[in-house]
């Protein structure tokens, strides 16, 4: 049975969820929500593995699996031509995050969580 997945704080849901190559394309590669945002954060915004873990909520190594996971889903859509579908995955949605489109909210958000 695998164990129950404690939810990421995602801040920004994917503006395009769906990407496919022009030619026919040679299968489909799913990415959950919480692997894009970790693209999002440390790839397109530049936060460290470290700070991208805790704007997440989670712990740094659980973020490097995410984001390894993440990676090697973006290498087989572009390498092999796949399309790509970003959905699911165990992830809350952070209550700002449509006030902050494209930029890390984590100070504000971090402000308002529960402490753990
Ligand atoms: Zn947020």
């Amino acid at each position: 049975m695998a164990r129950p997945v404690k939810p990421r704080r995602v801040c920004a849901m994917p503006a395009i969820a769906e990407f496919a190559p022009l030619l026919p394309c040679a299968g489909q590669v799913e990415m959950a929500v919480d692997e894009y945002e970790t693209i999002r954060l440390i790839d397109h915004l530049g936060l460290s593995q470290e700070e991208c873990a805790a704007q997440m909520g989670v712990a740094r190594t659980t973020a490097q699996a995410v984001y390894g996971s993440a990676r090697r889903k973006l290498a087989d859509a572009l390498v092999n031509g796949k399309r790509l579908l970003i959905q699911g995955g165990s992830y809350d949605l952070c209550p700002k995050a449509h006030s902050c489109p494209g930029k890390p909210c984590c100070r504000r958000c971090q402000a308002q969580s529960p402490k753990k």
